[in-house]
């Protein structure tokens, strides 16, 4: 299927790594020029240097931290000043802290918001301009499966992944009529850096190992496995392509069927 994304500009935030790197990768390999942005220059020129060695594709790197304002203003000019444009906008970030309710600060709380909520709507809010004047745009934001059933520790992801579905579907009622679709992704368990880590942890508390941990969580999905990321970068690509056109105001959960819900 040619998914109509040849020449198309991606913008993927917090993709030096895991699910964000995956995403770019698969809009690259259908021939779009890919920005990607996160806080580590290493990470974002060696993944630069591997997406334009695989797929011949122009890529634009920038540092970015998305707690913060500035950088993102910043990374949105890298990216304009060298593609002219943005046609898609795959608002991804870091994994807030995990944890139940009286683990964190006001300020903690504040730092999930802004990390989570409001780098979506600071990207979105200035690069939809662009997609209105083109008549033609994708949104597409990573979430988590913890918006179709909260997980206990993830009070943070919970609460303000919450958020962003509300705030996508404002948009894609909103943005519509000018050809502009707006969705959410919400994975399951993806075997990341962020994954691993996670198991790291937990198998120093529970006595097991972290392959065991792994496989624990593998056994609760009804696949019996663990998501590929790109698995996941390739339901965001198929989202932003002119065949999904239809496609807006949904959040789609790709969890091997690890959510007990009808929706
Ligand atoms: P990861 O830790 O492997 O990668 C996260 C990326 O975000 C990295 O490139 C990192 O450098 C970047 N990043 C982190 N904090 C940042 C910041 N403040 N500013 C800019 N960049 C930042 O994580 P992942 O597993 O790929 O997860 C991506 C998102 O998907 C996270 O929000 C995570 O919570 C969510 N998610 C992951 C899973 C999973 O099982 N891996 C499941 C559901 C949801």
């Amino acid at each position: 299927m040619n998914l109509g994304l040849n020449g198309k500009t991606a913008l993927v935030t917090a993709s030096s790594k895991g699910i964000g790197k995956a995403v770019a990768e698969e809009l690259a390999s259908e021939g779009c020029n890919v920005a990607i942005c996160s806080r580590t220059k290493v990470d974002l020129e060696s993944t630069a240097d591997d997406l334009k060695r695989k797929y011949g594709v122009d890529i634009s790197w920038s540092v970015c931290d998305l707690n913060k304002s500035a950088d993102i203003e910043n990374t949105f000019n890298v990216v304009v000043k060298q593609f002219g444009k943005i046609d898609i906008l795959v608002n991804n970030c870091g994994g807030p802290l995990s944890g139940f309710f009286r683990d964190f600060s006001e300020e903690q709380w504040i730092l999930a918001f802004e990390q989570v909520f409001l780098s979506a709507v600071r990207f979105t809010n200035l690069a939809i301009s662009g997609m209105i004047n083109k008549q033609w745009g994708r949104i597409v934001n990573i979430t988590s499966v913890s918006v179709k059933q909260p997980i206990d520790n993830l009070i943070l992801s919970n609460s303000f992944r919450s958020g962003v579905i509300g705030f996508a579907k404002s948009l894609s009622n909103e943005f519509a009529k000018y050809n502009i679709t707006v969705n959410n992704v919400a994975p399951g368990y993806t075997l990341t850096n962020r994954l691993y880590d996670l198991a790291v942890g937990r198998a120093k508390h529970s006595g097991l190992s972290h392959e065991e941990v792994l496989a624990d969580m593998a056994k609760q999905v009804p696949m019996n496995r663990l998501a590929r990321p790109e698995e996941i970068g390739a339901l965001v690509t198929f989202l932003c392509s002119n065949q999904a056109g239809y496609i807006t105001g949904n959040t789609i959960h790709i969890d091997g069927g690890w959510v007990k819900g009808l929706f």
